[in-house]
Formats: C-alpha cells, sequence, structure tokens
C-alpha cells in the first residue's frame, strides 16, 4: 500500500486537508503565533497535496511537525503524567487500505506518529504499547528522546480570561489526496495529569482516528466521552447509514459526546473534499486548506 513520496502528476482533482491543535476551554495569549504557526503548516501540506503526495503521508508529515513545534501539549509539547513520567499516544489510518497503526503509552521517542506509521507499515498489527512498542521503535531505529526532562517543554498557556485552561493539546490531521484517498493521525500526550498507564481516545482506531473510503477523522477532548462515544468511526456510520452530509452527522456525534458529559471536538473531510471542523469546547485551535483556494486558521 505504500506510495511514493516522490511528486505524482499533478492533475486538476480536488484535494484538501484539516489540522488540529486541541479543543480547550478559551483563549490564549499563545493564539496568535500558534495560528500563524499552523497557517504556514496548512500551505506546506496544500503544495504536498498539489504535487500528488498521497494522503497518508501528508497527515504523517503533518502530525510529525506539530508533534515537534512545542505548541500543543503532544510530542516536545507534551505534559508528564501523575508520576511525572511522559507517556504519548499516537495513529494513522490510510483510509483506501483501511490500514492502521498505533501506539499508546510510548516513553522516550520523539515522534509517536511516526512509530505509529511504523507499526501500520512494518508488522501485522494495529496497535503497540509499552514495553513492546519501545522495543519495536527502537529496533526501527526511531529518534530517541535522550533526557525527558530537557527535552520535553510541556505548554503552558498564559489565559486572557480563565484561571486555568484545561484538556489541551492534542494534534491531528486529515487529508484528501488528488486520487480522492483519505487519512488521519492523531498525536497526544494525552489528558494533563493523567494517571500513568491512562491510553485516551486518539491511539484508539474508531475513537479518536479513523479513515475509511468516507471519510476521515480526527478527534480531541476528553478522550474518556470520544471512546463511549467511538466518536471517529461514528461519523463514517453515520453517513453511511443515515446517507447524511459530513456536517450534520459530525455535529451529531459532538452532541453525542456532550450527551455523556463531555466537550472538545473534531477535523473530517469526505470523500468529494468537504470538511467539517464541529466543536463543543470553549475553543479548537484548528485549520483547512482546499484546493479551491479556500484557507481558513482559528481558534474559538
Ligand atoms: N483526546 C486527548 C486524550 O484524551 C486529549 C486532547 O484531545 O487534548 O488523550
Amino acid at each position: 500500500m505504500s506510495k511514493s513520496s516522490k511528486a505524482k502528476k499533478s492533475s486538476n482533482k480536488i484535494w484538501a486537508l484539516a489540522l488540529h491543535g486541541g479543543a480547550s476551554t478559551g483563549a490564549s495569549k499563545n493564539d496568535k503565533h500558534a495560528e500563524k504557526f499552523m497557517e504556514n503548516l496548512l500551505k506546506e501540506g496544500g503544495k504536498m497535496l498539489g504535487e500528488g503526495a498521497s494522503a497518508v503521508e501528508t497527515v504523517k508529515a503533518m502530525v510529525t511537525e506539530l508533534e515537534a513545534c512545542g505548541l500543543y501539549l503532544a510530542g516536545k509539547g507534551a505534559a508528564p503524567n501523575k508520576n511525572g513520567e511522559f507517556e504519548l499516544d499516537a495513529a494513522i489510518m490510510d483510509g483506501e487500505s483501511r490500514l492502521a497503526g498505533s501506539v499508546a503509552g510510548l516513553k522516550g521517542f520523539k515522534s509517536p506518529v511516526n512509530v505509529a506509521n511504523l507499526v501500520m507499515r512494518e508488522t501485522p498489527h494495529v496497535m503497540l504499547v509499552g514495553d513492546g512498542a519501545i522495543e519495536f521503535a527502537a529496533k526501527q531505529k526511531c529518534k530517541k528522546v535522550k533526557n525527558p526532562e530537557d527535552y520535553y517543554t510541556p505548554v503552558k498557556y498564559d489565559l486572557f480570561d480563565l484561571d486555568e485552561r484545561k484538556m489541551t493539546g492534542t494534534v491531528g490531521a486529515v487529508a484528501l489526496d488528488i486520487e480522492g484517498q483519505l487519512a488521519a493521525a492523531t498525536s497526544t500526550g494525552g489528558a494533563p495529569d493523567k494517571l500513568a498507564g491512562r491510553v485516551g481516545d486518539c491511539p484508539i482506531i474508531g475513537s479518536g482516528t479513523w479513515a475509511d473510503e468516507r471519510v476521515a477523522v480526527s478527534c480531541t477532548g476528553m478522550g474518556e466521552y470520544f471512546i463511549r462515544a467511538n466518536a471517529a468511526a461514528e461519523v463514517s456510520a453515520r453517513i453511511h447509514y443515515e446517507r447524511t452530509s459530513l456536517d450534520v452527522a459530525t455535529r451529531a456525534v459532538i452532541e453525542d459526546v456532550v450527551y455523556l458529559g463531555g466537550q472538545g471536538g473534531l477535523i473530517s473531510i469526505d470523500k468529494l473534499g468537504r470538511i467539517a471542523m464541529p466543536f463543543a469546547s470553549g475553543s479548537m485551535s484548528r485549520g483547512s486548506i482546499h484546493s479551491n483556494g479556500e484557507l481558513l486558521v482559528a481558534t474559538i
């Protein structure tokens, strides 16, 4: 299923890309800086897709950069768990083949989404956790974090109007390529102050991350609720069985999360390149770019 990263012949077909940097409780003084970063990243990803990159290689590249930038509570910006350890989750899914890879509670590697991608490509499995994930990542020569205390720079939010900014930080990408293929990827440091061993929705295929022939979805918010709503796959199921639009399906899924008591949002793209990014939280860092020239970046 692997597709060349070399540019395929470009065509007039549509492509689309959406990114998120986490759902949160409100506005922060960091938002403008993060929005500029996301705008540039969207342009970079749009260029990749326009030149023929596949959806799956594009979402991997986007999430790798979101992990490395230190602006979000994922990758470099992740926060430690209650034991002071950095345990990270990530997933990637290719819609065409429905191949998927994920890691949970990964310790000691710079790019969890890269490890998830290798799980998808190099093993017959979907998910690796704990020591097995570490052993696999080391064998694959993934880049290590030598000294966690020096490498990680947990994001501190400088709030305008709230005492505490909560539940922010997951990063994600969804894309439609010019061949009409969809893909999704998500990466997170998880919920701030989580218990050791806690796994959120992000690496659970169907809960926080999903891509098939209909739609690609990446979620953010209180992961426990997204797991219980099976949120990401539910978007596809609603489109499939209810013959409904992306907009209606995604809003219904977020309503279900809220019904259960949760908050958060998602980004999604369907096979026609329609984009929906609903959220039910104070804010959700998000952006999208489309081959029709539309570019959007927003937080509130
Ligand atoms: N969904 C993530 C988790 O629960 C957190 C987030 O989106 O900020 O692990």
